[in-house]
C-alpha cells in the first residue's frame, strides 16, 4: 500500500520524519484528512491535534500555526510549535490553561484577547494530544 512520507519541523527542531498511512491535521479552517495520492495542497495550520496512523496504530501530536504542504505523497508540516504526545508536559499545559482562563475571565483593560485565546487553545491541544482531555 502506498504510504505518505510525513516530516514535521519547527523553527527549533526536526520533530518527526515517518512513513504514515494517513493523517488528520488542524488546518486553519477546520480539520483536514490526508491519504496517499492526495492532490497537491498548501494550507495554513491552526492550533490543534495532528492524528497520524502508522502501522495501524494511531499517534497524536499538538501543533500551533505554520503551514502544511502535500505533494507526491510527501507531507511537510512547518509549525510554529509541535510536540509529540509523549513529549508533552501535561502539568505545564494545565498551568498554561489555568493562566489563560484567568486572564480571559479578568478582562483587564490591557488584555490581549487574541493572544490569551491562542495560549488557551495551545494548552488544550497539548492536553488532548497527551490523551488527558476529551
Ligand atoms: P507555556 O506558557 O507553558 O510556556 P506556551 O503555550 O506559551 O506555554 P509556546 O510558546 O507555545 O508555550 O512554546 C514554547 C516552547 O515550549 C515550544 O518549543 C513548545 O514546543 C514547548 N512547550 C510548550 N508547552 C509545552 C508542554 N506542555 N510540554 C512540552 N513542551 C511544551
Amino acid at each position: 500500500m502506498t504510504k505518505l512520507k510525513m516530516e514535521v519541523v519547527t523553527p527549533d527542531r526536526k520533530v518527526l520524519s515517518k512513513e504514515v498511512e494517513s493523517l488528520i491535521v488542524p488546518a486553519y479552517e477546520g480539520y483536514l484528512g490526508v491519504l496517499p495520492k492526495h492532490a497537491p495542497l498548501v494550507t495554513n495550520l491552526g492550533i490543534g491535534v495532528v492524528t497520524f496512523k502508522a502501522e495501524g496504530s494511531e499517534e497524536k501530536m499538538a501543533v500551533s500555526g505554520g503551514f502544511m504542504e502535500v505533494r507526491d505523497d510527501n507531507v511537510s508540516i512547518m509549525a510554529d510549535t509541535a510536540e509529540l504526545s509523549g513529549e508533552i508536559d501535561v502539568e505545564r499545559a494545565k498551568r498554561a490553561e489555568e493562566r489563560a482562563r484567568e486572564r480571559l475571565k479578568k478582562r483587564s483593560p490591557d488584555l490581549d484577547f487574541i493572544r490569551a485565546e491562542r495560549a488557551l487553545k495551545r494548552a488544550i491541544a497539548r492536553q488532548e494530544a497527551a490523551g488527558v482531555k476529551k
